[in-house]
């Protein structure tokens, strides 16, 4: 039994309109009911996702060959009204008897492992296995546990300095989530933000952090005279949001923050699902005076003409690239175009993850103006965070 979903698909949709769509969709099925046979069963149970499921098979080996069929067949472009489709695709597979021996069960498990295959990087085939299974439990149990969390006051904020390399002065703030978890402890973001946008949770989690980050900074400009910027990760799924403006205005009035004390860091990937609608949306944004960043950027493939469209004030470069400097000769030719790149369009380049001394020197030395990392401080919950600026006064 074998669960194909079509990576990304979402993109023609929102690209192209349905009708395309409809018809790419038409053509993927063409082309995979060329490679099956007589005995097999393909559907296409919904969306972008087909089912094969391949029937009397010959030999240990057959099954595989027919997997690389599928996969070889979209090397090819889907080609609708002169327009060329790359597309991939993630399978996951079950098999009879060892992974199940209902329908129920086959579907379950072929459909456990194509998210398996979609987490490890898409266009692959991944087999069902029974850790995947626990896999699929820990998720269910985190997710049961994140529903509550809102409700409980389990979310805390932490505030990580942003400085001015040279002069080491604070420029700005970044609001990162945490969640205190009732029996695991403090669980850090990477392990969970992900399934919160996956069960779109992130949208309602988002807008705590929105309002938490404000009523925050309000407070740090009137006891600590703090003047700069409280930096805010927003979701692709936030912005996608109708309303998302009009609320972020509310909260805004609320807590009697002007705009332009706010920055919102988007990742690379939000420009590339949908280009057209984020440069709208961000223009105005941009209007209303908040000022936008691009995060974790060059770790995505956005293009350069995009960007050039984009009311991006800064360029956030990803802490991967930053690890390695002043030696490493794979980021030293990363960062410097970079942050090149950044000083000719106008824009602040600002390096994450700045541990140690011979970074921060080496980013100076190539123009770079801003950065943030445990050099200078880890995130630190208001508390300390207060301590900390009192120290700095
Ligand atoms: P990010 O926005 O790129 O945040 C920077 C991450 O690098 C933070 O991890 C920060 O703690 C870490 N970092 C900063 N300096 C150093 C350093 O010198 N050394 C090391 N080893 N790490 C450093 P964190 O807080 O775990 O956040 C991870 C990611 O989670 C963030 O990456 C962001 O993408 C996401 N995230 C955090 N808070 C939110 C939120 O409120 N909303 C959304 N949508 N995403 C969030
Ligand atoms: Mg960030
Ligand atoms: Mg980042």
């Amino acid at each position: 039994m074998c669960f194909i979903d079509l990576d990304n698909f979402k993109n023609i949709n929102d690209s192209y309109g349905h009708s395309m769509g409809d018809q790419v969709l038409i053509e993927v099925g063409k082309r995979l009911f060329g490679l099956v046979r007589e005995d097999d069963t393909l559907a296409r149970i919904g969306g972008d996702e087909f089912v094969l499921v391949i029937e009397n098979m010959k030999n240990d080996t057959h099954h595989a060959e027919v997997l690389n069929d599928v996969l070889s067949a979209f090397e090819v472009p889907f080609i609708v009204e002169d327009k060329s489709f790359i597309l991939t695709a993630s399978i996951g597979v079950s098999c009879f008897p060892e992974h199940g021996t209902s329908i129920e069960e086959l579907c379950k498990h072929a459909d456990t492992a194509m998210y398996q295959a979609k987490e490890s990087g898409k266009n692959n085939i991944k087999f069902y296995s029974k850790s995947m299974s626990q896999d699929v439990i820990t998720r269910l149990v985190m997710e049961n546990d994140l529903k509550g969390a809102i409700q409980q006051a389990q979310f805390e904020l932490y505030y990580q300095p942003q400085v001015c390399l040279k002069t080491k002065k604070l420029t700005g703030l970044e609001a990162l989530i945490r969640w205190n978890h009732p029996t695991k402890g403090l669980i850090e973001p990477n392990a969970f933000i992900g399934l919160t946008e996956e069960l779109r949770m992130i949208i309602t989690i988002g807008n705590w952090v929105i309002g938490q980050a404000c009523q925050d900074l309000k407070r740090l400009q009137e006891t600590c005279n703090f003047q700069g910027k409280m930096a805010i990760n927003v979701s692709v799924l936030q912005l996608e949001q109708s309303h998302f403006i009009d609320a972020i205005k509310e909260t805004l009035a609320k807590y009697q923050i002007n705009a332009n004390k706010i920055e919102l860091e988007i990742t690379e990937s939000v420009v590339i699902s949908n280009p057209k609608y984020t440069i709208t949306l961000l223009n105005k944004l941009r209007d209303i005076g908040f000022a936008i960043a691009l995060d974790d950027f060059g770790t995505g493939y956005s293009s350069l003409s995009d960007l050039k469209q984009l009311p991006v004030s800064k360029l956030k470069i990803d802490k991967s690239f930053v690890d390695d400097l002043p030696d490493g000769e794979n980021d030293k030719v990363i960062t410097q175009p970079i942050i090149s790149l950044s000083n000719a369009m106008n824009m602040e380049a600002l390096a994450e993850g700045i541990e140690t001394q011979g970074q921060m020197d080496f980013l100076i030395q190539n123009g770079c103006g801003l950065g943030q990392g445990y050099l200078f401080s880890k995130p630190l919950p208001l508390k300390h965070l207060i301590d900390w600026l009192n120290t700095q006064a």
